[in-house]
């Protein structure tokens, strides 16, 4: 775990994030490379974004639990303008915003952006993983084509 990394130092990692009691083990999770989506112990469904209580049944047994970053591209955004970001160009290229349907279970989607692949090529239904990048100096979990796609 990287647990050595306090709230505070949390907070000063991410400038540009609002964290709180709730997403503050999901952003951690991001400095060890580690998608960590909430799995209530309740009823065992993941759920995305962060809620001080599981959407499906209210239990407060939530446990940061990490996935694969595997799965499908279910909505596909291009941005030809935007506000300003690290590495983006809209001018160059549009720059491609996505929902993926992570494979451990139906609904449960992130949304972030797709590298080493032509915007062109992005499309709803291609397979993608986990891949991190580094922004305003930490790590940034992003999604590029799986191998064989
Ligand atoms: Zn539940």
């Amino acid at each position: 775990m990287s647990g050595a990394v306090d709230d505070a130092a949390l907070l000063e990692r991410f400038p540009y994030a609002r964290i709180d009691h709730d997403n503050k083990h999901f952003y951690r999770g991001w400095l060890g490379e580690r998608l960590l989506i909430q799995r209530c112990e309740g009823c065992a469904d993941f759920h995305h974004p962060p809620k001080p209580i599981c959407p499906r049944c209210w239990s407060d047994s939530l446990v940061p639990t990490q996935v694969s970053g595997r799965g499908v591209i279910h909505l596909v955004m291009l941005l030809h303008q935007g506000p300003p970001a690290e590495g983006v160009d809209y001018a160059r290229a549009p720059h491609p915003v996505v929902t993926v349907e992570l494979e451990e279970q139906e609904g449960l989607r992130f949304t972030s952006t797709v590298v080493d692949c032509p915007s062109q090529e992005v499309r709803i239904g291609l397979p993608v993983e986990l891949a991190w990048i580094e922004r305003s100096g930490a790590p940034f979990p992003v999604f590029r084509p799986r191998a064989g796609a």
